[in-house]
């Protein structure tokens, strides 16, 4: 395949230590024109994600041998790359899917899954991704504030009563979809649209999560919030200044 080809893909890293699996998934994203990085340990994936080229995404698996994948994204979060996580849980229970997306992971798939499902996540990574890059200047880039938050879109960088927040990319798309669309009722569906940029999401309560998760970087009392509300039946507003 062309260079020029695997250019338009992205690069990735796959962090799997069952080889069959690893080699069929390198496999397949190659013939969709990725370029594939394979690390079989926690350890081998440190040393390639100190290279000097960046992935435009990871997919993670939870269980390796010599670390968890929710400690390498933590980890990952923690030293200020952003890269944007897909991360393969094992069993698909709720638990493993919260404890993923706490550790700053984008988005899970439970094993096993489909591999068309898997390109189709992984797509939709890289889309939200590009999507970011052409939005150029618009109504939310310098430095945004609600509450006792400041957010600044262009750096990507959020602090809440002066300290620094960590966001994950997806946190902070989200957060610009609602500060571009302030006081406005967001149905999960528009959001799941125009903020994971899949038109049928298979898990609303993805939405759930990540609202929750803003709640408790953003929200004085997450209990109870005045900035992102809740709308039974219809979905979620976000309320810059609650009087
Ligand atoms: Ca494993």
């Amino acid at each position: 395949m062309a260079d020029d080809q695997h250019a338009q893909a992205g690069r990735l890293l796959l962090v799997e230590d069952e080889q069959h699996l690893a080699a069929g998934l390198k496999l397949n994203f190659e013939l969709e024109g990725y370029v594939v990085d394979v690390a079989g340990t926690g350890r081998e994936a440190a040393a390639l994600l100190v290279a000097p080229e960046p992935y435009d995404a990871i997919i993670l698996d939870v269980m390796l041998p010599d670390t968890s994948g929710f400690s390498l994204c933590r980890k990952l979060r923690d030293a200020g790359n952003f890269t944007p996580v897909l991360m393969l849980t094992a069993l698909g229970t709720t638990d493993d899917r919260v404890a993923g997306l706490e550790a700053g992971a984008d988005d899970y798939l439970a094993k096993p899954f489909d591999l068309a499902e898997l390109l189709a996540r992984v797509r939709s990574l890289l889309r939200r991704q590009d999507w970011e890059r052409s939005q150029g200047v618009e109504p939310t880039s310098g430095v945004y504030g609600f509450g006792d938050a400041r957010i600044d879109f262009d750096r990507k960088e959020a602090t809440m009563r002066g300290e620094e927040v960590k966001l994950t990319r997806l946190e902070f798309d989200l957060l610009r979809y609602f500060a571009t669309n302030p006081e406005r009722v967001l149905s999960r569906q528009e959001l799941q649209k125009k903020v994971w940029k899949l038109a049928n999401y298979p898990n609303s309560r993805m939405v759930d999560n990540f609202i929750m998760r803003l709640r408790r970087h953003f929200e004085r009392d997450p209990s109870a919030p005045v900035h992102f509300v809740a709308v039974r039946g219809a979905g979620y507003r976000f309320i810059p200044a609650p009087r």
